[in-house]
């Protein structure tokens, strides 16, 4: 099959390699859609925890072409998503509701074979049916807004609350549509780029352009700060100041993905004095089938928030014009 392979860090091919094979408990993913996501960003630049070579890909969606020999929920022809994060189900976390720290946690596409490939190998346990009429665009889209619910169950803004945002890329597109859709009274969105705010502002967010205007701006909006802050960037420098705006008894977020090993300056007087609460959200934990929901129901619109749909022949370019910022999402049809 055709594949993209990330050699080592900071290299990338589109190579033919060996189909994979089938575990009796896997299926056979035939793969219709994939997102580039800036975790593959960050494994691209060994910034995460993948080893090398590795085939990336972890927001795909496709139709089953072979089943194992012990599978029983799922059949040949069916469409699925498919979860990434294999949890071993044994270990303390597992048992304990915490599955995205598995122990013996992998990662399709983060630590075996992924989606940028025209298949993949997945446990069927991993795999959730597509409701009839589900787009491919559409169901590329679960497995990062599924991270999304992940996160607002984790940090919960009280209804009514104003949230700022920082970050207008695709997360942060579907984080403002989840936050208005859960009782935010106003989600304040700042981004350096026009295009994504104007975006940002069709989804029902107030907009501050970045840059030397906005703490300003933000002031004028919310004197006193905000009792909700989600950073959506992953840039540190973001981050760092992203507290300035956290107003006493705040919750903040931390959802954007830095490079493991960066720090920021938090000072821990001002975490005490303000009775700030400071969450992380990794990744999903069982979040799949509320995504499945909202996406089928309309609750979160998608279809602008891709701006290239590529062959796999195609990626590089992508990938590259992804990682520069001048894409919303990219997705790949191998
Ligand atoms: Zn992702
Ligand atoms: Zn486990």
């Amino acid at each position: 099959m055709q594949a993209i392979v990330f050699p080592q860090a900071e290299a990338m091919s589109v190579e033919r390699v060996d189909d994979p094979p089938c575990a009796p408990d896997e299926v056979i993913v035939q793969v219709a859609q994939c997102g580039i996501c800036g975790t593959d960003v960050h494994i691209y630049h060994n910034e995460y925890m993948s080893d090398f070579p590795l085939i990336p890909g972890h927001e795909f969606a496709g139709t089953v072409v072979e089943v194992g020999s012990a599978v029983r929920t799922i059949k040949l022809g069916d469409r699925v998503a498919v979860d990434p994060n294999l949890y071993c189900g044994a270990c303390d976390f597992c048992r304990n509701e915490q599955a995205n720290h598995c122990s013996n946690w992998q990662g399709i596409g983060i630590t075996r074979g992924g989606g940028f490939a025209q298949f993949v190998a997945a446990p069927a346990r991993a795999c959730y049916l597509l409701p009839e009429g589900m787009s491919d665009q559409q169901a590329s889209f679960i497995e990062p807004l599924a991270c999304v619910v992940h996160a607002l169950k984790r940090f919960r803004p009280a209804p009514g609350d104003s949230v700022l945002l920082f970050g207008a890329g695709p997360m942060g597109l579907l984080l403002i549509q989840a936050l208005r859709n859960n009782g935010a009274s106003r989600v304040v969105v700042v981004d350096k780029q026009p295009d994504r705010l104007a975006l940002a502002q069709r989804f029902g967010a107030v907009t501050v352009q970045a840059g030397p205007d906005a703490e300003a701006a933000l002031r004028e909006l919310s004197p006193r700060g905000f009792p909700s802050v989600v950073d959506a960037t992953g840039v540190p420098a973001v981050v760092e100041q992203a507290f300035a705006y956290l107003r006493p008894r705040g919750q903040y977020l931390q959802f954007g993905v830095t490079p493991n090993g960066a720090t920021v300056r938090v000072s821990p007087y001002d975490i005490f004095h303000n009775d700030w609460t400071i969450y992380g959200s990794f990744a999903l934990c069982y979040t799949f089938l509320p995504a499945i929901e909202m996406l089928a129901h309309g609750a979160v619109d998608v279809s602008a928030l891709v701006s290239d749909t590529l062959p796999l022949a195609h990626f590089a370019d992508g990938f590259h014009r992804f990682e520069a910022g001048k894409t919303l999402k990219v997705h790949v049809r191998p």
